[in-house]
């Protein structure tokens, strides 16, 4: 999960990063009132899970509590890189004398944490590592070592910190470290880190990716979440315990085993080809065990989804043999009843296939058609959706 920038800086301040005094707002009211709180100059800075605000117009200095009320009336509702900004965070600015960059993050090809840190920070750090990587100090750090008071300073030597903020940003790097390794994070980063003109070095951005694979052990993170964003039908599905991703097309989609899901997808986008160009609505792997619950609970999912015209089972029988997966089919659309309106795609093939085409065909449903192959039951089911 990635944070937004004033979660980031709430974490900084729980660990004793140096950030200076901000609050959130959603309204250009609530940003006056957050700035006359503050008091002097401020940043309003928009709040959107992508890079590049202060190049898009997100980030914009305000004099004055009157100022920042303008500037936030002006950034909200902004549109940045397909990201709505609905919230903006209000920072109080920073006398910037140089800007740097710091990340702390898991480098899975080389199977370790990296620090990454450079004194030429600010807005483009990837195009320092492109056009100047000597520029871009790159320094494995054990897991089991971590980063300790001789490790940072070895890093901030690396990277040609000046002296007199080498002791600084040593001990902000120990102090991101914790955040890193106590919050499960995968990436924690700081562009622009900067010293202000009285010398003093504040992390003015921050951007935190956390590990979703920790979060039984995280379950301060569960706060983190922006239900805002989360669409719909995967939250419907989340609840369902569904391995579902909603796509953009018209075909849904319900497979067993990622990897056969994952292939669906790519016939029906091919088969969808000839078909006016129709492509899978959404990834959904029911797993081994597809009982006639998960089934159902599966096709309710797809069959509320508006953009949905056909569906396209394609189910490999394994340890859950088709039979079992065919009954299941045949009793979620009895649980279904008047909820299932569109014509449903099935193919069926591997463990005990001779019974489970039987039983779908014994139970002769209006919605369902079989198909053997699983090209020509993509191509049915893109054609049903073009219809
Ligand atoms: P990003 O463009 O999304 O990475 O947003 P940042 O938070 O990094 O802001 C972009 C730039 O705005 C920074 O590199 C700074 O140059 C500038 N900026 C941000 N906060 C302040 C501040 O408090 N004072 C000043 N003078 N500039 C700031
Ligand atoms: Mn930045």
């Amino acid at each position: 999960m990635d944070l937004f920038e004033y979660q980031a800086r709430d974490l900084f301040e729980k660990h004793g990063v140096p950030v200076l005094a901000a609050a959130i707002a959603t309204t250009p009211e609530e940003a006056e009132h957050a700035a006359t709180k503050i008091g002097g100059k401020v940043v309003v800075k928009a709040q959107v899970k992508v890079g590049g605000r202060g190049k898009a117009g997100g980030v914009k200095l305000a004099e004055n509590a009157v100022d920042a009320r303008e500037k936030a009336s002006a950034i909200l509702g902004m549109d940045i890189k397909g990201h709505e900004v609905r919230t903006v965070m209000i920072a109080a600015a920073a006398p910037i004398e140089s800007e740097y960059y710091l990340a702390i993050l898991l480098d899975r090809s080389n199977r370790t944490f990296l620090v990454m840190a450079s004194v030429s920070g600010g807005m483009d750090i990837e195009e320092v590592a492109h056009t100047a990587p000597e520029k871009l100090a790159k320094i494995p750090v054990s897991a089991v070592d971590g980063i300790s008071a001789a490790k940072a300073k070895e890093i901030v030597a690396a990277a040609n910190f000046p002296s007199d903020v080498a002791d600084q940003v040593a001990d902000v790097l120990l102090k991101l470290w914790e955040v890193f390794q106590s919050e499960d994070a995968t990436l924690v980063e700081v562009n622009p880190l900067v010293k202000t003109s009285d010398g003093k070095v504040i992390a003015l951005d921050g951007k935190i990716t956390l590990d979703d694979n920790a979060e039984f052990r995280q379950p301060d993170h569960a706060a983190l979440v922006d239900h805002a964003a989360a669409n719909a039908l995967e939250a419907a599905a989340k609840e369902k315990n569904l391995n579902y991703v909603k796509l953009e097309g018209e075909v849904g989609i319900i497979g067993n085993g990622a990897g056969l899901v994952m292939s669906t997808l790519d016939v029906v986008a091919y088969a969808g080809k000839k078909h006016g160009g129709v492509q899978p609505a959404n990834f959904l792997d029911i797993g081994g065990g597809a009982s006639a619950q998960i089934m159902a609970d599966g096709l309710s999912i797809i069959l509320g989804d508006s953009d949905v015209k056909s569906v396209f089972v394609n189910v490999f029988g394994g340890i859950t043999a088709c039979d079992a997966v065919a009954t299941g089919i045949v009793q979620a659309l009895e649980l279904l009843g008047a909820k299932a309106t569109k014509p449903i795609v099935v193919r069926l093939d591997g463990n005990n296939v001779v019974e489970g085409r039987a039983i779908l065909s014994k139970a002769a449903h209006p919605l369902i058609e079989q198909v053997d192959t699983m090209d020509g039951a993509a191509n049915r089911a893109a054609e049903l959706a073009a219809k």
